[in-house]
């Protein structure tokens, strides 16, 4: 009896048995192999995303083991390279994929699927990263939406697409070749995806939250159950009010859709008359960030360059500043205001930062510092174990000013008025900074010395930003805004903007 040809699965970025419907497809057409590329963009993304990456993909792999006796097979190579090699070797037709719709994936796929036409291939994608397709949320022009509310207003008509059927419990996986000509073959065991991770993956382990699917749905089900205070907590860093949800959405441990209707039965209960209104009301606000991230992915299909070039393609032009002392000094969490250095080293120990933190912190470095908001996002990449290609560029442009929906570049964030109001009794600040006011130092601030490496000294005497230095910063910034917007006088809503700048001027 000849065994039959397997079904290949492209595991990318979806590790999960729920609602996943390349898998669910693949288990139709044949035992399935699953085949993980280490490829150019997963080496090319920052070091803390790739190491919690390896985090899904071995939890990921154990529950391929539990459910098919088989584990994933990892393949060093470019998708173009390995699976029409998979193809000709185990005579399998068809690559199915969760689509990640990244615009580096968009090339790789695009290369695969020429590649395969040599071999009589085919590549089928599949959704299941976004709530819901970019086609069904259009304009009433057809066009695709350009500004936040009417976005959100137009995905909640329509509604998230529905979740598919979760893969069996048990299934037929292929037992995974031991070699493939001209390929390398990597070893799960002893696999280090993220080498290059400075601050050593031990700082990382010791504040990192549980990977996995079941992980991701047990945080979702413990946050429902303390989502009331979450519309007026989830901007107060020093109170645990968030889910957390991040890193398993951007890894696809959850498919936004199962979050979506869970969360949706979860609403509907909890909004029957009693003391459930108020959770009700917290599960609706989270909703409406989880949209954000939608939002993000959908403007990126739009514009692919929203990663590198600003969307207002009028800012193009803005005089930036670029690397230096500056640069490094606000990486390090050096800049000697509290809010933002303990928001930088928060990041640097955790891979996370409180959403709030990273707005301030943007705005710092673009605003106060007039420093290229592509140098932020980039570092943002390195460190951030959710790190999101979408939302990382959405909302670093957001803050510069150059977004959608962008705050105007006059709204510059105080963060002294930001840690008053977001961070009252300095709690945050106190975790992420030794010596803050003449404090102990938490184990988190010890973590962050004790990670640095040997080329940094770092210090930072946080006595109170002065209100002369936010302001001449400030100036600065509007003194640079003005130039600039002068220089393209002639570019139509200049003189309105002007006009606006104008007014605003004495109440910022
Ligand atoms: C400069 C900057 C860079 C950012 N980079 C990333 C990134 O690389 N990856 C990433 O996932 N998020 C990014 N965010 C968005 C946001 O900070 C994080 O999603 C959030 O802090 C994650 O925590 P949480 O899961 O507890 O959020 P919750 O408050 O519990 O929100 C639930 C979910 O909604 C989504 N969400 C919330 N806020 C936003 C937002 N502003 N934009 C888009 N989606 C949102 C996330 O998927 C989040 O998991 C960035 C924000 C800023 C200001």
């Amino acid at each position: 009896m000849t065994t039959p040809a397997p079904a290949l699965y492209w595991l990318s970025r979806d590790f999960r048995f729920s609602d996943n419907a390349a898998l669910n497809a693949a288990l139709g057409h044949g035992p399935v192999l699953v085949v993980f590329l280490l490829d150019r963009q997963t080496r090319e993304q920052g070091a803390a995303s790739r190491w919690r990456l390896q985090r899904a993909l071995e939890v990921f792999d154990a529950g391929l083991k539990r459910r098919s006796g088989q584990g994933v097979m990892i393949l060093r190579g470019e998708a173009e390279e390995v699976f029409p090699a998979l193809v000709q070797l185990t005579g399998a037709r068809m690559v199915h994929q969760n689509d990640w719709p990244s615009p580096q994936m968009r090339q790789a796929q695009s290369h695969l699927r020429e590649a395969l036409r040599s071999v009589a291939g085919e590549l089928k994608l599949y959704t299941g990263h976004l709530l819901a397709s970019p086609q069904r949320i259009r304009t009433g022009q057809g066009g695709a939406f350009r500004v936040f509310t009417p976005f959100a207003r137009a995905l909640r008509r329509a509604g998230a697409d529905r979740p598919r059927p979760d893969a069996p419990r048990q299934f037929a996986a292929a037992e995974p070749p031991a070699e493939v000509h001209g390929l390398t073959v990597l070893p799960l065991s002893g696999l280090n995806l993220a080498p290059d991770l400075h601050r050593g993956a031990a700082v990382l382990e010791r504040f990192a939250l549980p990977a996995g699917e079941a992980a991701a749905f047990e945080r979702l089900d413990q946050f429902f159950d303390r989502a009331g205070p979450y519309p007026e907590a989830r901007d107060r860093p020093d109170i645990d009010a968030c889910s957390g949800l991040s890193e398993h959405l951007a890894l696809g441990e959850i498919s936004p859709r199962s979050l979506w209707a869970l969360a949706s039965l979860r609403a509907e209960a909890d909004s029957a008359p009693g003391p459930g209104g108020a959770a009700a009301a917290g599960v609706e606000k989270f909703l409406s960030e989880v949209i954000w991230r939608e939002f993000a992915w959908h403007l990126l299909l739009e514009d692919p360059q929203l990663t590198s070039l600003p969307w207002r393609r009028d800012w193009s032009g803005f005089p930036w500043r670029g690397e230096g002392e500056d640069l490094q000094r606000w990486q390090r969490g050096e800049t000697g205001i509290a809010l933002v250095d303990a928001g930088l080293r928060e990041m640097w120990v955790t891979g996370r930062m409180h959403n709030r933190v990273r707005m301030v912190v943007a705005s710092w470095l673009t605003k106060h510092l007039l420093i290229d908001w592509r140098l932020g996002l980039r570092h943002f990449e390195n460190c951030l174990t959710d790190w999101d290609p979408a939302s990382n560029a959405m909302n670093w442009q957001w803050v510069a000013g150059c977004g959608p929906d962008a705050s105007p570049f006059f709204r510059i964030f105080n963060p002294e008025t930001q840690a008053a109001k977001f961070d009252p009794k300095g709690q945050y600040r106190a975790r992420w900074l030794a010596g803050w006011q003449g404090g102990r130092t938490t184990p988190e601030a010890a973590a962050f010395l004790a990670s640095l490496p040997s080329d940094w000294r770092v210090s930072a005497p946080w006595a109170g930003a002065s209100g002369a230095l936010l302001q001449s910063g400030r100036s600065r910034a509007l003194e640079e805004y003005r130039r600039f917007k002068d220089s393209d006088a002639d570019s139509p809503g200049a003189a309105a903007e002007s006009e606006r700048l104008n007014f605003l001027r004495d109440f910022i």
